[in-house]
């Protein structure tokens, strides 16, 4: 059947600006890593794409190496484009990146100029795009000098392949580095994508201050540390789950007692909110203001439901702050 997006897709959502720049963002964004993939079932990312967007998210975050295999996400989404997404393009905001390994050689990995420009012009036909919103480098990398990362930024900027740029899994002291290289070049950051949630607080260690005083966003991956902050693996793990498959990122053995222990903790604090864990977790990475946006997964339909119903209930009391940080200090 023929998509046609809700006239509603506006009434709910929330949209944030991403630090001083033109750019505003879904204080909830969609990102592709996983269940996009060519081993995935196509119908049910297309039915989760087409929901997200109903619900207000403009915002679908994805990488050269997304899969698996590497790239099919991007091949994925493009097919989706096509056939549902081909009269939207200028209500969505779309992200690719490269840093990750994708093809075999010194040329395929990184962050050299010869690297990011080539990965981005593949990206583009694999989606089937004149040009990706936001442009990402998408890890540091230590043997390439920083203003020829930056410069490749610049580049596709200039070049119309891209209208911002970011960078992801940057430190503090490297970001503000990007950040004067970046001015200098007139090509501003826009944003920063780093790992974010209450199991994993290393940007209030230096990073959101060096954000905030350059009037950089940021987007916040992984808030729900892979699923960990939901409640899903209270009562063990279920079979459907990220951390049952055989290849995954969230592996069986980071499922511990002590984290199923703070789990349960939390999910009280959250039940008491009138909201459940994803969602407490999703308005905790919010909190204050401080985030753009919250990067979510999905497997299905929904879970992109009851994330983003999370935006009914942002504010948090001082003592329930407190509460909860006494339980992730436990
Ligand atoms: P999350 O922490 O949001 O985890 C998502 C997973 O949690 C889902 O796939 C699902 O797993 C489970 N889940 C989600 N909502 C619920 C719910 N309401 N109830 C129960 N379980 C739920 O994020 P991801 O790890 O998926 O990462 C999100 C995005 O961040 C990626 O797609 C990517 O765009 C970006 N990212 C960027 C990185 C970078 O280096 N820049 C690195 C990693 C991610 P299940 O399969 O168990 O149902």
């Amino acid at each position: 059947m023929v998509y046609q997006a809700v006239d509603s897709r506006y009434s709910t959502m929330k949209y944030n600006r991403s630090g001083v720049s033109g750019l505003q963002l879904p204080a909830i964004s969609l990102g592709l890593w996983h269940n996009f993939g060519g081993v995935d079932t196509y119908e049910n990312g297309r039915e989760m794409l087409r929901r997200a967007f109903d619900l207000g998210i403009t915002h679908f975050d994805l990488a050269n190496n997304y899969g698996p295999p590497p790239g099919s996400a991007e091949e994925m989404f493009g097919r989706m484009l096509k056939t549902d997404f081909a009269s939207y393009r200028d209500e969505m905001i779309i992200s690719s990146k490269a840093g990750y390994t994708m093809w075999p050689g010194p040329y395929g990995d990184w962050g050299s100029k010869k690297y990011l420009i080539a990965s981005l012009d593949q990206s583009l036909k694999r989606m089937g795009l004149d040009y990706v919103d936001i442009f990402y480098s998408h890890r540091p990398d230590p043997n390439t000098p920083l203003e020829e990362t930056m410069g490749a930024l610049d580049t596709v900027v200039r070049q119309g392949k891209a209208l911002y740029v970011g960078i992801s899994n940057y430190s503090a002291e490297q970001t503000e580095e990007a950040v004067k290289i970046l001015n200098r070049l007139g090509t501003p950051l826009v944003i920063h994508q780093p790992s974010y949630s209450m199991l994993n607080r290393w940007i209030e260690d230096g990073l959101q201050d060096v954000l905030q005083e350059n009037g950089v966003g940021s987007i916040a991956f992984c808030p729900l540390a892979q699923g960990l902050l939901t409640n899903k693996y209270i009562n063990g793990i279920p079979t459907d789950s990220r951390a049952a498959k055989p290849v995954s990122f969230l592996s069986k053995d980071q499922v511990t007692e002590e984290v199923v222990n703070r789990v349960k903790k939390l999910n009280e604090v959250a039940v008491e909110r009138g909201q459940n864990l994803a969602q407490m977790a999703l308005a905790w990475v919010l909190r204050g203001g401080k985030v753009t946006s919250a990067l979510i997964g999905a497997s299905r339909v929904s879970q992109i439901e009851e994330n983003v119903a999370a935006l009914n209930n942002l504010t948090f009391s001082e003592e329930e702050l407190n509460r909860i940080d006494d339980i992730l200090k436990s």
